[in-house]
């Protein structure tokens, strides 16, 4: 990899915490490939030096940002620009710097739904239940709903559900909600093609599954937005369902994240090898 030199350029991630991301690992690989003269680091950012990291990537030229936890949504405010994805879903996890105007995306939804069509998971027809409604949730069906025969929203928070739903059915009306205990009983589970849990329940092992898998069958598909194989996916594939993790949509997110910041076509396989391999040279 080129040395870092007085014109090495910087890509950032913004969270808190930071220190388990893998997405230096995978945007340095492709930078390295390319034989780019940037870095990707990550930064552990205290809510509240949000808006003084905001300001730095406009006074430090920083090539673009990513957001996680718990910035998603703050960093809103302080942009000059969103498209209009950013508003539909409310949250952004990418910013590019267009000389020194920060404008956001969010390259969540299009990254799962890559994920989705490289695991040959065809969403055309499907009846699709979504366990959440928060920013991930969101990012996701607004594609979802752009394919699907139906879909049907459950969530904790019933109000959060109910906003989500009344979203969803302006861009299509095939939006309804349910309660998270009735999707998980087997009369309601029964038509349903594809599960997709964009809770965060599951990132802790102390945590219950977001849904009761008893009665899930074999054809079915079920997808957990977190990137490790949670206790919800192994029992779910242990009773037939074939089971994607949340690494796919981790590796397009960030494809398409890169492509905004460079302008050019990334190198998926590379990406994807620093993701698996943990080569973080
Ligand atoms: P949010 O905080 O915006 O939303 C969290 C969701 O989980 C809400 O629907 C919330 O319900 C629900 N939830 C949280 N705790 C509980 C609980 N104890 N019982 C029931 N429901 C609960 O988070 P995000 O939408 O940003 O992230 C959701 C998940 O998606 C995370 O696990 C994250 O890691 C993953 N993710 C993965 C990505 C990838 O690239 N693979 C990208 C982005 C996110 P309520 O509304 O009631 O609070």
């Amino acid at each position: 990899m080129s040395e870092i030199g007085a014109t090495t350029r910087i890509a950032a991630l913004f969270g808190h915490p930071v220190a388990h991301s893998k997405s230096p690992r995978m945007h340095n690989a492709a930078f390295r490939e390319f034989g780019m003269d940037c870095r990707y680091v990550a930064f552990d950012v205290d809510p509240g030096q949000l808006a003084a990291a905001v300001a730095a990537v406009r006074a430090l030229g920083l090539l673009g940002v990513n957001l996680t936890i718990p910035h998603k949504e703050a960093v809103l405010s302080m942009l000059d620009e969103v498209d209009a994805e950013v508003q539909f879903i409310g949250a952004v996890n990418t910013i590019v710097n267009r000389q020194g105007r920060l404008i956001g995306y969010n390259t969540d939804g299009r990254g799962f739904m890559r994920s989705l069509k490289e695991a040959g998971v065809d969403v055309a027809g499907k009846r699709v239940l979504i366990l959440g409604a928060g920013g991930a949730a969101r990012a996701v069906a607004a594609y979802i709903v752009r394919e699907a025969a139906s879909v049907v929203v459950a969530n904790r928070t019933r109000g959060r559900a109910g906003q989500l739903v009344g979203d969803l059915n302006q861009i299509r009306s095939i939006v309804t909600t349910a309660e998270l205990s009735e999707a998980g009983q087997e009369a309601f589970l029964k038509d349903i093609h594809l599960v997709i849990n964009a809770t965060s329940l599951g990132l802790k092992e102390s945590d219950p599954l977001p849904l009761d898998v008893d009665a899930l069958t074999a054809d079915q598909v079920v997808c957990d937005l977190i990137y490790h194989p949670t206790a919800f996916l192994q029992k779910a594939a242990a009773r037939g369902a074939r089971v994607l993790d949340g690494s796919g949509m981790l590796l397009w997110q960030g494809v398409l994240a890169f492509e905004l910041w460079t302008g050019r076509d990334a190198p998926v396989n590379v990406m994807r090898r620093a993701l698996l391999d943990g080569d973080t040279q």
